[in-house]
């Protein structure tokens, strides 16, 4: 048995800019394209932040690191158009390499500062068992910054967006969640998602790509089970003070 926060639950389709910010090239669009595509479509501004280089799970490992950044780059702005997103940002650490968690954090609380977005997606870093580094790091670090983002004590590393931040974040998302408290009926979206996942090239040969989407299909229908609808996408969403001491 769970125990709900006791704030209520807020309404992602109130929304107007959403910042989804990713471990890797490709988690955002696993996790939530579906939900992303259909919220685009409805006038939605997206943006998404990158954290690491991503440069690990590129499967041909004859290329550069400079030729893979460019593939991964092509695969990501390919799907990023089929989503709708706006704007891409890299932070560029390395891909389960070693980095600083709080270097990551300032960044992130800038890039909430400068851009004021009103939600924020992310990965759920409680996920149980997940067992890589950057997942953790990235999902905490992004829920960090969602609570700091008002507390401008707490630098950015510039000084100008932190003197002029007036935003204000209604919620926060995490995907890749084992404790779902939205369901999103993404079936009108499935085969964007589809097209979309298929994008990543430089990190899965065509029968990874297979077993990606016959996966997301299986979790997708499994999530929508005993609901109205046929594919779904399993989320977290909180409000903002609901990440610290249980509220
Ligand atoms: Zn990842």
């Amino acid at each position: 048995m769970t125990i709900d926060t006791i704030l209520p639950t807020p309404d992602l389709f109130a929304a107007r800019r959403i910042l989804c910010i990713q471990p890797h090239y490709d988690d955002n669009d696993i996790g939530a394209a579906g939900i992303l595509a259909q919220l685009a479509r409805n006038g939605v501004e997206i943006l998404y932040l990158t954290v690491s280089d991503d440069l690990m799970g590129v499967v041909d490992t004859s290329l550069s690191d400079r030729a893979a950044a460019e593939a991964l780059r092509r695969d990501q702005l390919a799907a990023g158009k089929l989503v709708g997103v706006k704007e891409q940002i890299w932070l560029g650490y390395p891909d389960a390499g070693e980095y600083n968690y709080f270097d990551v954090r300032r960044d992130l609380l800038q890039h909430i500062r400068r851009i004021q977005p009103d939600f924020v997606f992310t990965c759920d870093p409680w996920l149980t068992y997940e067992g890589h580094r950057d997942h953790v790091q990235t999902g905490l670090a992004a829920a960090e910054a969602v609570m700091f983002a008002g507390i401008t004590k707490i630098p950015s590393g510039d000084p100008a967006v932190d003197a002029t931040y007036r935003g204000h974040i209604n919620g926060i998302a995490f995907y890749y969640t084992r404790e779902p408290n939205v369901i999103a009926d993404i079936t009108a979206a499935w085969q964007t998602k589809q097209a979309v996942v298929r994008c990543y090239q430089a990190q899965f040969d065509p029968a990874g790509l297979d077993e990606l989407v016959f996966g997301l299909d299986v979790k997708s229908r499994q999530v929508a089970q005993g609901k109205d609808f046929e594919h779904g996408e399993a989320l977290k969403v909180l409000h903002p003070i609901a990440l610290h001491c249980g509220i």
